[in-house]
């Protein structure tokens, strides 16, 4: 029998073959040029092999895949672009084929006369699923570790090898519609109810399973190439679709606001690929996907929430000569808010936590916000008790800091107050060793002047999380003046090993999320004080696709958090720093209303209690005089929300507080959900085009002000032609680091 590198085939005494996935050079299996060449000659084995009666499909690894290798997408619009300039057309077929060979090479598969069993062990994503979908029978393996989708449309993309095409054959309409275009995950139950598996096993039955269908006798036939196949949602034209057609293009609208062509043209697939036999589909949805890799939102999309993400969480800023490090304990001054969601964290990572507060009981009550999240984790059978006990078995609550002996890592979130972090900085530094590492969390003091109170500024860093921490994946690391590259290494260890994404921030006022964040709000506060009717303004943000609104947004962090914040910037950089219509603003919301945020019910929405829904406070209207609706330009209110952040991005990227692109494109998506579909608050201005962007702000400057000012370094890229990714290419920002 041939070999192959990425797959064994042993054939068992009843002539069924065993085809094990198991890439030799990589964690998890990828679909490449050499895995498909491979797999293309493997059902070709299998289907001209007399003696081979069936084959099961299965991995070697602890997951089953992860889906189409980057690197394989990446040259297909690599090619794409440089063919593009000479011959558009030929580019576009060059295009057509690539993307048409993981699909055809399945429809191979599904039709080479021979049965075909996927045995699903684990994770199994994208193209893998799609290559299962095929198989004419799916067994999978009765686990929580198992986890299933097409998750491609979070990337810009959508399924292109039948995944469109196949799901609406195997489960109703709806439910299919609802899991390509939002890339849901489904459990091996869910999948079975679906009707998209046919069998739920024990792991350790799963390949027995698998064989046991084709000597069952599985017929080597799909449904949809059977003679009287009926669609299980009923045919697009019947009573059923009529139903279900045009609300589902409704709902789509609401959720993506027209902002994601790879959303529409799923509905598109499904729609027009369900009317003609599956092959006219096959090649529909071929169609569809050459027209979405050449949109902007693909191509930015892939970058930031694929490529670059990956390369973050891999650790692509991490100081290369610093050994990595495991954490035997870690500890966490301060048990409050945000320290009870570090420690718990940290404890889910598997690292035990000493707890530190001021007495014992506020420590303990620390540690009780582990147990309430492991009992909602309980609840939604994502853990088990024995999780839950052994998770809280890590954390060791405390008001004694010699408890902290042997930490390679402390990490303070006591009140923001340089005196009180001063002491427990003094307080820990007594006890831990002089290599160790202390992190604090604060959100507004540098970095540099908490170092002062510390003996070992080159241990000294910002590890900034947001909340609530459980929930959000980014986390800041603060460079302080002096601080050195091994603590950055630590800090990023820390990150990794509790599986959040770090970006990398030299010190300043704000950091890097904050300064975009403050930005998205003040706009508002200026639309508001206009006097946009203020549902305009949140619904404007929503349609240019944040996830929140500004308004929104500030009653979550607290109206009383924004005055507080106001006023110490006019204490540290002048009454100029803050707009005084703004302060106006804020003063009088909580100053004569008492309206703090939804933490008291009330803040620019009043917050009824539940079922009822929250809305926008009816006297807000009352306080500026009301624009009528049909006199406010809404795209206008769209490109300043998105412009404002993308700008103080830029302003970042100028002052050299992020050196890499992909850190504020990403970070800003992470943080605060900045339009995914733009692939972040750089990319934003990179897929406009740098002089489309500054002739958008000018507008907006002659016509609201000095905020939309563009920095300097627009205006030089724009003379030069250049991107942010060109600039600033990766590799520089890391040089440009160390040089600083
Ligand atoms: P918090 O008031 O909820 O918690 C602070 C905790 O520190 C309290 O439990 C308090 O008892 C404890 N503490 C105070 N003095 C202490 C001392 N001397 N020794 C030991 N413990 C002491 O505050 P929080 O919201 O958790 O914020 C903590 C830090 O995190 C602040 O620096 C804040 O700026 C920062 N931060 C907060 C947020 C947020 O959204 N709340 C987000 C990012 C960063």
């Amino acid at each position: 029998m041939t070999d192959y590198k990425n797959f064994t085939v042993d054939a068992d005494k009843d002539g069924i073959a065993l085809v094990t996935w198991d890439m030799p050079d990589r964690s998890m299996n990828v679909f490449t040029e050499e895995v498909m060449n491979e797999l293309e000659a493997i059902i070709d084995h299998v289907a001209t092999t007399e003696a081979i009666k069936g084959a099961v499909f299965t991995s070697g690894k602890e997951t089953f895949s992860g889906g189409a290798d980057l690197g394989m997408l990446q040259k297909m619009l690599g090619l794409f672009e440089k063919e593009k300039n000479k011959d558009r057309k030929k580019a576009i077929k060059l295009l057509f084929d690539n993307a048409g060979r993981m699909g055809w090479l399945w429809r191979k598969l599904e039709t080479c006369g021979k049965p075909w069993v996927s045995a699903i062990n684990g994770t199994c994503m994208g193209g893998a699923f799609e290559l299962s979908l095929a198989c004419h029978g799916r067994v999978v393996a009765d686990s929580p570790a198992v986890k299933m989708a097409l998750p491609e449309v979070k990337v810009g993309i959508f399924p292109g090898a039948g995944g469109t095409q196949r799901v609406p054959r195997l489960a109703n309409t709806q439910e299919a519609l609802q899991m390509l275009t939002t890339g849901q995950t489904l459990s091996p139950q869910k999948a079975k109810a679906m009707g998209l598996v046919h069998q739920v096993v024990p792991p350790k039955k799963l390949v027995e399973a698998a064989k046991k269908m084709i000597l069952d006798g599985l017929k080597p036939v799909q449904p949809w190439d059977e003679k009287g196949f009926k669609l299980p949602g009923g045919p697009v034209y019947s009573a059923a679709g009529a139903n279900l057609w045009p609300p589902a293009i409704a709902i789509l609208r609401r959720e993506t606001y027209g902002n994601y062509p790879a959303a529409t043209a799923i509905l598109k697939c499904v729609y027009e690929g369900l009317l003609v036999p599956f092959e006219t589909a096959l090649t529909i949805e071929q169609r569809y996907f050459t027209e979405i890799m050449q949109t902007t939102e693909a191509k930015m999309m892939i970058r930031s929430l694929f490529i670059s993400l990956q390369e973050l969480n891999k650790g692509a800023r991490r100081p290369q000569d610093v050994p990595m490090r495991k954490f035997k304990k870690i500890g966490v001054l301060g048990a409050g808010f945000m320290g009870a969601g570090i420690a718990f964290v940290t404890a889910k990572a598997g690292i035990p936590v000493v707890l530190v507060d001021r007495d014992v009981p506020a420590a303990e009550k620390g540690k009780a916000h582990s147990a309430s999240l492991m009992d909602g984790l309980i609840k939604k059978g994502r853990a088990t008790p024995e999780d839950k006990e052994k998770l809280l078995s890590l954390i060791t609550p405390s008001d004694d800091y010699a408890a902290l002996d042997g930490c390679e890592l402390v990490i303070e979130a006591v009140f923001e107050d340089s005196e009180v972090k001063k002491g427990v900085t003094e307080k820990a530094e007594a006890v831990l060793k002089p290599s160790a590492t202390f992190a604090s969390n604060t959100s507004t003091i540098p970095i540099t002047s908490l170092a002062r109170n510390s003996k070992r500024p080159k241990n000294f860093i910002g590890i900034h999380f947001f909340s609530p921490v459980d929930k959000m994946m980014l986390v800041e690391i603060i460079l302080g003046k002096k601080t050195e590259d091994k603590a950055l290494a630590t800090a990023m260890d820390y990150v990794r090993a509790i599986k959040k994404t770090p970006i990398v921030v030299n010190d300043t006022r704000g950091f890097y999320v904050n300064r975009c964040v403050l930005r998205y709000m003040q706009e508002a506060f200026s639309m508001v004080i206009e006097g946009v009717p203020a549902p305009m303004i949140e619904n404007a943000a929503k349609m240019a696709g944040m996830p929140v609104g500004p308004l929104a947004l500030t009653d979550e962090t607290a109206v009383d958090l924004a005055q507080k914040i106001m006023k110490q910037t006019i204490r540290d950089l002048g009454p100029k720093a803050v707009d005084p219509r703004h302060m106006e603003l804020i003063d009088t919301l909580v100053d004569k209303y008492g309206r703090l945020g939804r933490k008291n019910g009330k803040g620019f929405y009043d917050y009824p209690e539940r079922p009822a829904k929250k809305h926008l406070w009816a006297g807000l209207k009352d306080l500026y005089p009301q624009k009528k609706p049909e006199k406010v330009d809404v795209e206008e209110l769209k490109q300043r929300l998105l412009a404002t952040i993308a700008l103080e991005a830029a302003r970042v990227m100028e002052e050299g507080i992020v050196t890499d692109p992909r850190e504020a494109d990403v970070g800003s998506i992470l943080a605060f959900g900045f339009a995914p579909y733009t692939g972040g608050a750089l990319s934003y201005i990179d897929g406009m085009g740098v002089k489309e962007f500054l002739a958008m702000t000018k507008q907006l400057q002659k016509k609201y002000g000095k905020q939309f000012k563009a920095p300097a370094l627009l205006h030089d890229m724009a003379e030069k032609g250049e991107t942010f990714y060109q600039r600033f290419a990766p590799e520089t920002g890391a040089k440009e680091r160390k040089a600083a």
